[in-house]
């Protein structure tokens, strides 16, 4: 297992994580022990190693890092989760986790799920976000013109996808990569997908937004790229605060204010933030929808896979740097 040594002043550095090993845990009544197949990375995770209260406790110096996964049962005394069945939950940076069936994020992977890492991607934090952030929240309609950061993400690329499904006419993205604005536009189906490091990003996103401006941001990044992005809404716009991972999640760096705040005022343009929690009694229909477009080809899904539960800080860094095309994945081990 992988277990939290230190917290991160900063980056995240080798010496934040420590490997240790521990037996296979032994289940109780109403337990079971799984065997971790594929782990997530999700930026949040930054922030739980953070020596601060948030909407989740801090993950505690020696315990395990905490993350979501996909495993199998291999020892069950519930009545809920057979031996051999695939299930989701928060199973953390090692080989076994031990819980118990009335863990409400412990769910079985759902027979007509043709790839179980989909529980992480589409069906998972980032996909479900990006269904409620551009539904709920957004509330894209037909015509809408969206925009959206980080598209090449697994949270952005899911956003964009549903925004085209649910209607829109113009869907725009950015990335920091050129293989990655090939993927959005050639793969994801995006119109354009622009350079965020590209000098004059306003103008770069000007010149793809239709007259007006967009009318829908679906914003993963915040900071100056957000600011550029409200100077492109349009009146009445809607802006969807999905996260600001150009903060890096880092305590001891205050987050940039915004330049062009006064265009909300002056162009009357909503922007609301959101945590997927919010929606957690919508999940099952959400899941079943995205499933579907899945099956329809409406959207497809990158898993981006490393190896080898050491390799799991690398898969946090990963995120922060840019490295991840679709959703960030790792592999523990094969399943039974
Ligand atoms: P992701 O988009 O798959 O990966 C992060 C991407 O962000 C990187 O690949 C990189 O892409 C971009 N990035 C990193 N640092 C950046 C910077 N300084 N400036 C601009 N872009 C930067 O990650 P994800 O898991 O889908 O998360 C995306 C966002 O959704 C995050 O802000 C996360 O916190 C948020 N989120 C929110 C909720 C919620 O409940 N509100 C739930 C899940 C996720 P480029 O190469 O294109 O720069």
């Amino acid at each position: 297992m992988i277990v939290l040594a230190e917290r991160p002043q900063g980056d995240i550095t080798s010496s934040c994580f420590a490997q240790t090993s521990k037996p296979v845990p032994v289940p109780n009544a109403g337990q079971v022990v799984v065997r971790n197949l594929w782990l997530s990375f999700d930026p949040a995770q930054r922030g739980w190693i953070n020596d601060v209260a948030s909407y989740i406790p801090p993950v505690a110096i020696g315990e395990p890092m905490r993350a979501y996964g996909v495993g199998q049962v291999v020892e069950s005394k519930s009545a809920k989760f057979a031996e051999g069945q695939l299930v989701a939950g928060v199973l953390n940076w090692q080989q076994f986790a031990l819980l118990h069936d009335s863990d409400d994020e412990l769910i079985a992977v759902p027979d007509d799920v043709p790839d179980p890492r989909l529980m992480l991607s589409l069906l998972g934090t980032t996909g479900l976000t990006a269904y409620f952030g551009i539904t709920e929240v957004a509330r894209v309609v037909a015509g809408d013109a969206v925009l959206v950061t980080a598209a090449a993400g697994a949270t952005g690329s899911v956003a964009g996808q549903v925004a085209r499904a649910t209607g829109a006419s113009i869907v725009v993205g950015t990335a920091g990569s050129d293989a990655k604005r090939d993927w959005a536009v050639n793969v994801a189906g995006f119109d354009a997908c622009v350079d965020h490091y590209e000098p004059n990003v306003r103008r770069a996103l000007q010149a793809e937004a239709p007259e007006g401006g967009f009318s829908v941001v679906y914003d993963n990044v915040g900071g100056k790229l957000l600011d550029r992005a409200i100077m492109n809404t349009a009146v009445h716009g809607r802006i969807a605060l999905c996260g600001a991972i150009s903060t890096g999640y880092r305590p001891e760096r205050p987050s940039e204010g915004l330049f062009a705040y006064q265009l909300l005022t002056t162009r009357r343009i909503r922007m609301e933030g959101f945590l997927l929690f919010d929606f957690a009694h919508l999940f099952e229909r959400a899941r079943r929808q995205l499933t579907d477009w899945f099956a329809e080809g409406v959207i497809k899904i990158e898993h981006d896979q490393l190896d080898g539960l050491e390799k799991a800080p690398e898969g946090l860094r990963r995120l922060f740097g840019g490295g991840n095309l679709g959703k960030q994945i790792l592999q523990v081990a094969e399943p039974l």
